[in-house]
Order: C-alpha cells, then structure tokens, then sequence
C-alpha cells in the first residue's frame, strides 16, 4: 500500500474518533521448495489451508545461491496447475548467466506462470560476499530490466525499511528502489520489520523520492525468536526490546511462543491498517495456523471452498493444466 507524494496518510477513524472497521486486506503469501517427502506434504497442507483466503498471489522463494532452482519451478508450476491460486516464482542472480536465466523465464512464461519476484539474491552456504556471475548481473535492477526485455511478466522486487545492510546510504538504497521500479518493477516487498514506524518512514521517503509503485510491508509471524535475532543481524532488521521481553523464557514453550507471534503480528498488522495500510505479504514459514488466525482478526475469513473456482481439483496429481495462453510474445 502506498501514498503518493504529498499525500496525507488517512487513520481509519471515523469524523467523530471513533475506529471504524477496515475493510479486508488484501493478503499474499510466501513459501519455500519444500526439501523432502514430509515438508512437501507440510507445504500442500498449508496451501490447501490458505487458499480459501484467496491472496492476490502466492510466491515462492529461490534458495541461496540458486540452490533451488529445480525445486522453485516444480512449486510454482504446480501451485498453477493445481489450484486457483497466482503464483510468483522468486529468481535470483546468483551463480546464473543470461542464458540460464533467459532459459529458466521461457520455462515459466511457457508454463503460465506470469509473476517474478525479481532479486539479486544472497551469497551460497559459506560465502559472505555476493560475486556476480561473470556473464550475469550484479544488481537486481538489471535482472527486472533483462526480465522484462524477454516478455512482459508482471515484476515484484525487494524493499529495506531499514536499508539493505550493504547499502552506501540509506538514500542510495533508494534510489536502487527507484531503478528497479523504473525497469518495470510494478511493486515492492519489505523486508520483515517490527517496528511500524521505520515502515511508516520509508514510505514517506520513497514517496519524496519518486516512487510511486505499491510497496507492500512483508510480516513475519516469529514463531523461533532465537532464529529470528541471528537472521536479523544478517539482513539488517532491528529487533525492539518489547519482543525480547515478550519472549524471554518462552525458549522452551513452544504453544505459548506460538500465541505470542500471533498476537504480536497481528496487532502490528491491525496498528497498520488504523494506518491505512490494508495489503500484507505475510512469511509464513510454510506454516497456516497462524497466518489463518491473523487474518482473520484483520477481517479476512476463507470463502467457501464451492467459491473457488478450480480448487476442488486442487492437489490432484494428474490435475490438467488450467487452460491459459502459453504464448511468448514476439
Ligand atoms: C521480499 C524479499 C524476498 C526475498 N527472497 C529471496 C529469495 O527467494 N532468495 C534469496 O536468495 N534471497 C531473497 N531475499 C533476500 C535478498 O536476495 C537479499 O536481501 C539480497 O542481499 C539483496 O537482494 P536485492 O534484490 O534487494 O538486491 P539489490 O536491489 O540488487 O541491492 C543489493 C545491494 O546493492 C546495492 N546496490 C544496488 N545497485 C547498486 C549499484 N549500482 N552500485 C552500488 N550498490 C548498489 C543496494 O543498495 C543493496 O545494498 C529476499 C528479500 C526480500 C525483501
């Protein structure tokens, strides 16, 4: 959700104060290539959960260092064939020429899928440094660019409330936003943050910066909060001192850790839409419990799954390919 340069951002309040209810927001949900026969049957029981919620699109990551490539695909063209649901397939520009990545794109595009969350992706298992591969790119701006010069997908690339941790500044970063919206990106993602007002804040820088796309806070329900303090520390999220209360002692109580996490969540996501902020892409880990329960607070229930259109079939493996126009451009 975004606001335009001067634009003021609208509380839902009523003329009196009082709240009044938003309406539902709208959801989308990232997964990851499931790596064996049990996390894929977790991972299909949670698509199964969340689709009745019907999100704008549902995405699925590419693994560091281009480690899941094959696995990527495979998600994402059967999340197509197999269900009602939009998917986006994540690509990075790690370990890949032009020729791969043009390769991998004809592959999409030819199966249907349509939506590529564009990025330049972090270094393999053991590497700290990102290195470009010599006939590929080294920024994400050139691969949305490169995308869209091999067919007209619809293009999400990665945003940093609190800037990316190799960025020169703050304002380069954004101006590395701008050209990746500028080479046709049509939205962007955040990065994970817990405190709404850095969010709040970006907005308003990117708005006096020129950008006019959607830019989409990403939610991350925290269900490990250990995990989660190593993996901020790395991609540059801070982590306020009331979630560290709220979790300390919990290392060892998992049901009470999970309560937490959605309750803390879900009063992020309902502080931002008294903000007028009412679209979420939430990480869900592969999990639905929490995601379902979020969302219904925000107002957000599953329709009936008669409503679906497609999804009785879902899960189904010899399900044919819905009938969508496979054609490349010229
Ligand atoms: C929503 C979302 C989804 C993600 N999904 C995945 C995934 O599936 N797989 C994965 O491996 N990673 C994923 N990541 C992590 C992402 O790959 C890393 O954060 C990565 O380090 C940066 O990727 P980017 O696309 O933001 O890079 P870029 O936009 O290319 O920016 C990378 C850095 O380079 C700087 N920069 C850009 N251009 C220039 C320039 N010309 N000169 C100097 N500096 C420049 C930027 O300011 C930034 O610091 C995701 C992140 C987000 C927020």
């Amino acid at each position: 959700m975004h606001r335009g340069p001067g634009e003021s951002r609208h509380r839902a309040e009523t003329k009196s104060g009082a709240h009044r209810t938003p309406p539902p927001p709208s959801v989308s949900f990232e997964f990851f290539p499931p790596k064996t026969a049990q996390a894929e049957t977790q991972l299909w029981a949670t698509i199964s959960a969340l689709a009745p919620l019907s999100p704008r699109f549902v995405s699925v990551t590419y693994g560091a260092g281009g480690s899941t490539r094959e696995a990527t695909f495979a998600t994402v063209k059967r999340i197509f064939e197999s269900t009602h649901l939009h998917p986006a397939a994540h690509l990075t520009c790690v370990g890949h020429s032009r020729a791969e990545i043009r390769e991998l794109l004809e592959r999409y595009w030819i199966s249907g899928v349509r939506h590529i969350v564009a990025l330049r992706g972090d270094p393999p298992a053991g590497s700290s440094e990102f290195q470009p591969h010599p006939g590929g790119f080294s920024y994400a701006a050139g691969l949305v660019a490169f995308i869209k010069s091999i067919a007209d997908f619809e293009i999400s690339v990665a945003a940093y409330p609190e800037t990316h941790p190799q960025a020169r500044s703050p304002e380069a970063d954004l101006d590395n936003l701008k050209r990746k919206i500028d080479a046709g990106a049509t939205r962007a993602i955040t990065q994970y943050f817990f405190d709404n007002h850095l969010f709040l804040d970006f907005l308003d820088r990117a708005a006096k910066a020129g950008i006019t796309a959607e830019i989409v806070p990403g939610i991350l329900p925290v269900t490990n909060y250990a995990q989660t303090v190593k993996f901020s520390a790395l991609c540059g999220t801070s982590i306020p001192s009331f979630l560290t209360e709220l979790f300390d002692g919990l290392d060892q109580d998992q049901d009470t850790r999970k309560l937490v996490a959605a309750m803390v969540a879900t009063e992020q996501c309902r502080a931002l839409q008294a903000e007028g902020i009412n679209a979420f892409h939430f990480y869900t880990l592969n999990r639905s419990d929490l995601i379902l329960g979020i969302c219904r607070r925000l107002g957000l229930k599953p329709a009936p799954l008669a409503d679906l259109p497609g999804f009785k079939r879902a899960l189904s493996a010899d399900t044919p390919p819905l009938a969508r126009d496979p054609k490349m451009p010229d």
